[in-house]
């Protein structure tokens, strides 16, 4: 195998001692690691298709990856499979000023296409998630990914305008209006087979290539900040502040999340008396100063209303008076950022139950949720995001923990079941979702729909090669 692989792309681009394997062994989350028998490194479509023959050859099981940051073991390798690392195809292959969208393969990273479309003064920007810097712009619209721009246009599969995939056989096909057009504007008028590929987990392709829309960047931009002091202020005032249509991003964090922010170690469970409950960062963008202050008069009328009738809420504070009250959260002030709280903590693990689900239910779901979380010990890090108009939102529990204590690994997989649990009664649907959590839910989908997908699966990938074991069946 070994020799067969660096025949196809070189021996710089294949990886199998022990140190170079051990970053593709885990992630962030409590997974189980898994040994891959190689890594390689593809750097174009055509290394893509071989690599896949060969592997569909041996029926070698074959994991995409990019970054690897997805926190929930979505990228780890099948036992005895190999890791397609797709890090090195990184172009931004165009960008489409006057139809407003980006080819780019999989390597490009979020910092990669900032940087790309400021350098060139291009007047189009993307939305940002608040994973590092360095994760894949393709993969996060793969998995129908959730960014700063999403309360606009919604998760990021809905920007997708076309894909270029290699299917398990190592075969190519082309998606949305690209499989005819030299233009890839859209998905439409065709089926939209692109589907087929999307919050797939990588399990019935690779993605080469793709599409996907950008959006106009304003002249002016300001983020402003809020202190809220009840569940109930938080999101009466993102939703209503979502029917008013003014607003780019409403992201709202659990105050516990604020504080780990700035150095605090373990917020919770003595909650100073007085602290805020949530802290919301609302995004405008405006052509004209006008504009803009027109949008600050809206969203300041409706915060005064919301405290009049009883909730307290502050006024909104803007970046530089932020970093004054704490220089830590700063990290706030431009995407993308290094949440380094949760990502350089010493411990190592990151892990959550994030979900989509109805705003209607919010309040009662982080009640229960942070419970749930206190009980057993950890603050609530709350993470919170309306999206596509305010139609649904994110909301999503995070935990942080040390991966080298088997008890804390223990404790974070019972609290994510309890968790997973709670959620779904309520009707929040996961996303991302880990394997261990489509066992949990595999009794509860509907069985058509579970059923279908397995014979999709089985039509696209009959060896079972391609990311094995990632969706439950
Ligand atoms: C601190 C932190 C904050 C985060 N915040 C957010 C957030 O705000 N919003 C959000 O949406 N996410 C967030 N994430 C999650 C994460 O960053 C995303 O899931 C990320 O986009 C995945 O990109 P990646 O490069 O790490 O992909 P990987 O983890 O390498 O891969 C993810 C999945 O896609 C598959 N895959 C990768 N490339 C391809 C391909 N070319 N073709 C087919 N399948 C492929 C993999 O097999 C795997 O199943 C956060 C993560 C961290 C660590």
């Amino acid at each position: 195998m070994k020799r067969a692989l660096v025949a196809i792309v070189g021996a710089d681009n294949v990886l199998d001692s022990e140190s170079d394997l051990e970053p593709y062994r885990e992630d962030y989350c409590e997974a189980d690691p898994v040994d891959p028998s190689f890594v390689v490194f593809a750097r174009t479509t055509e290394e893509v298709q071989v690599i896949v023959k060969l592997c569909a050859s041996g029926r070698t099981p074959i994991t995409p990856r990019v970054a690897g940051s997805n926190v929930g073991g979505l990228a780890l390798p099948a036992p005895g499979g190999i890791v397609l690392d797709l890090s090195r195809m990184n172009r931004i292959v165009s960008v489409d000023t006057a139809d407003m969208y980006a080819v780019i393969e999989p390597g490009v990273t979020q910092a990669d296409l900032k940087r790309h479309l400021l350098e060139r003064d291009i007047p189009l920007t993307f939305g940002f998630s608040l994973a590092p810097p360095d994760t894949s712009v393709l993969a996060n619209c793969l998995l129908g990914g959730l960014t700063n721009r999403s309360l606009k246009y919604g998760d990021q599969s809905q920007w997708v305008s076309g894909l270029e995939v290699v299917l398990p056989d190592g075969s190519l096909v082309r998606t949305g209006s690209w499989a005819l057009s030299d233009s890839a504007f859209g998905l439409v008028p065709f089926p939209d087979v692109s589907g087929m590929f999307i919050g797939w987990q990588g399990a019935t392709g690779i993605t080469t290539r793709m599409a996907f829309q950008l959006w106009p960047r304003h002249r002016l931009n300001k983020r402003l900040f809020v202190l809220t002091y009840s569940a109930h202020g938080t999101f009466e005032a993102v939703r209503r502040l979502c029917r008013t249509e003014l607003c780019d991003d409403i992201g709202g964090l659990s105050w516990p999340s604020a504080k780990m922010m700035m150095g605090v170690k373990n917020p919770y469970p003595e909650p100073a008396t007085g602290e805020p409950t949530f802290f919301l960062y609302v995004d405008l963008t405006a052509e004209t100063a006008a504009e803009m202050a027109l949008k600050e008069g809206v969203l300041e009328q409706i915060l005064a209303d919301i405290h009049r009738k009883g909730d307290r809420v502050e006024e909104p504070l803007d970046v530089a008076t932020l970093l004054r009250v704490n220089p830590a959260l700063g990290a706030f002030a431009e995407f993308p950022v290094e949440l380094e709280f949760l990502t350089n903590h010493g411990g190592g693990g990151l892990t959550w139950i994030g979900t989509y689900g109805p705003l209607s239910r919010f309040e009662d779901g982080i009640a229960a949720g942070t419970e749930i979380m206190v009980r057993r010990g950890f603050p609530p890090l709350i993470v919170t995001r309306p999206m596509r108009g305010g139609h649904y939102g994110v909301l999503r529990f995070v935990a942080i923990f040390d991966r080298k204590s088997p008890e804390e690994v223990a404790r974070i997989r019972e609290l994510n079941v309890e968790l997973l649990e709670m959620v779904t009664d309520k009707g929040f649907v996961m996303y991302k979702t880990p394997p261990w959590a489509w066992e949990k839910l595999r009794g509860r989908i509907d069985p058509g729909m579970l059923e279908l997908m397995r014979r999709m699966k089985r039509l696209v990938d009959p060896l079972g090669i391609m990311n094995p074991g990632k969706l439950g069946f």
